[in-house]
């Protein structure tokens, strides 16, 4: 049996992963707190042999992201009843014989959303229908929203929010009712990806609360529009934070320190244009 000698790792696994802004939070967290950890980024492409492995060279917890987070699900030898519902895993911590999952993304766009506004009784749209929207979805039903789900795969829309007994709109129906929410949970917007918008900008009005889970811009388009509109702007580097947060407090049982946690990505995406 192999295993770290000094400190405990930590790692985040995913493909791509190298633009993952996990270690400078976590390494930050790790600190400020005094934990003997350190926290690396690991590129795997193979969900099942890449888990086996980690777990034979003694990581303690790791951080999942695209696309492992429901094959980690899967291969789990315990995983708690919100990860189920949700259908995914972000988080893993090591057993004995191997992995234990839980999700906390769903905390992530909550907190994240509540520090600035209340949620409760909101009429929410969520743009999306992949792993990060039904996390934002389960989130916010909890939180007391109503909430609608739109997809540029009206199918899959329609069937999550029959999962969840929420409503559905087609994408090009969303100008038919008013919200007074709304979260993107697409790639659209992300660096390299595509600029557009995908719901007609006259959709945000001042006091809407909009949050884009897209943090690389930090300012997406997305955003820019819903600020120029007036709305309560909630960035993705937000919901990374708390998700993050949640992480830490879950392998370490203790507060995490979200203030420095915060700084630590600020200070990583200085110099970047977020204009
Ligand atoms: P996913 O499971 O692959 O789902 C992708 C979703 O985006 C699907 O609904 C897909 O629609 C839609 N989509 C993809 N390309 C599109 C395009 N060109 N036009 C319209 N719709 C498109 O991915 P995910 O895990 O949900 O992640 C979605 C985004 O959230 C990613 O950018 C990810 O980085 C971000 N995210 C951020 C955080 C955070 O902490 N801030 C956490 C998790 C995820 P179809 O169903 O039609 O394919």
């Amino acid at each position: 049996m192999i295993k770290p000698a000094q400190r405990a790792i930590y790692a985040v696994i995913g493909d791509p992963v190298g633009h993952s802004l996990s270690p400078v939070m976590m390494n930050r967290a790790f600190q400020e707190e005094s934990c003997p950890a350190c926290y690396l980024a690991f590129q795997a492409n193979d969900t099942v042999a890449d888990l086996q492995l980690l777990h034979q060279v003694g990581i303690s917890g790791l951080s999942v992201t695209i696309p492992h987070k429901e094959a980690a699900l899967r291969i789990c030898e315990q995983v708690d009843a919100t990860a189920k519902t949700i259908g995914a895993v972000n988080t893993l911590q090591r057993t004995v014989s191997g992995w234990q999952g839980c999700n906390t993304d769903w905390l992530g766009v909550v907190r994240a959303l509540q520090q600035k506004a209340r949620l409760e009784s909101r009429n929410m749209l969520v743009v999306g229908a992949g792993g990060a929207a039904r996390a934002v979805v389960y989130g916010l039903l909890k939180a007391g929203c109503r909430v609608t789900i739109t997809n540029r795969s009206p199918d899959k829309a329609l069937r999550m929010a029959e999962e969840f007994h929420c409503r559905f709109v087609a994408l090009g129906e969303v100008m038919g009712q008013r919200y007074d929410g709304l979260v993107h949970c697409t790639p659209v917007g992300m660096v390299g990806n595509e600029e557009r918008l995908l719901v007609p900008k006259e959709i945000f009005a001042p006091g809407m609360l909009v949050m884009d889970a897209v943090y690389r811009p930090l300012w997406t388009p997305l955003l820019k529009c819903a600020a120029d509109a007036g709305c309560i702007t909630v960035t993705g580097l937000e919901m990374l934070l708390y998700q993050g947060a949640a992480q830490f407090e879950w392998w370490w049982k203790k507060k995490a320190p979200v203030a420095a946690m915060k700084r630590a990505l600020e200070d990583a995406l200085k110099g970047e244009d977020h204009a």
